[in-house]
């Protein structure tokens, strides 16, 4: 059974005016389409095909590893993005996030300056870890923390500029405020849960 592009959870004009539905037709319709169509092609004939998507990243290496990974990483950066969203975090996470940083806003800060200095093509994580508390991490490339088996995987920031040239150009922070806007709390309540 070959992979498929998921539907995207939501209409491709839904998030504008932070990310238009220019971004998403090339960001899902091309970019993770086609780490799809390089995932099928790569794992056709080996031993991990007919595996999870979450298997194969478990165990392949190379350019196996970096389309699995991307598929997955991107699947769920769309689940964590929703229409009329965003804004402060609510329920648990909410209260965990003050718990830990002090305020809302200074988690922010803190991610934001995570996320604006995480070098070239990278995402941005709040992770739970095995202790409860959260943390804040940066991976580069592929690279998701699916992989650390000591950590739950909460909310990520796609930083690619493929997530963002065709609205905010190099515009990293502005595409943030964007991304804020945009934050689909309930997602990330069932997976901090
Ligand atoms: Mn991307």
């Amino acid at each position: 059974m070959a992979f498929e592009l998921p539907a995207l959870p939501f209409a491709k004009n839904a998030l504008e005016p932070h990310i238009s539905a220019e971004t998403l037709e090339y960001h899902h319709g091309k970019h993770h389409a086609t780490y799809i169509l390089k995932l099928n092609g790569l794992i056709e004939g080996t031993e991990l095909e007919g595996k999870s998507l979450e298997d194969i990243i478990q165990s392949a290496t190379g350019p196996l590893f970096n389309n699995a990974a991307q598929v997955w990483n991107h699947t769920f950066y769309w689940n964590c993005l929703a229409p009329n969203a965003g804004g402060t975090a609510t329920g648990k996470i909410g209260t965990a996030i003050i718990k830990q940083f002090g305020s809302f806003e200074a988690f922010q800060e803190i991610f934001n300056d995570k996320a604006i200095n995480n070098f070239a093509s990278s995402w941005t994580w709040l992770v739970k870890k095995e202790d409860g508390t959260l943390d804040i991490i940066n991976t580069s490339n592929a690279g998701t923390p699916l992989t650390d088996n000591s950590v739950t995987v909460l909310l990520t920031v796609d930083l690619w500029e493929h997530a963002y040239y065709i609205d905010y150009r190099n515009v990293r922070p502005n595409y943030l405020k964007g991304f804020w806007a945009l934050v689909n709390w309930d997602f990330v309540n069932n997976n901090f849960a």
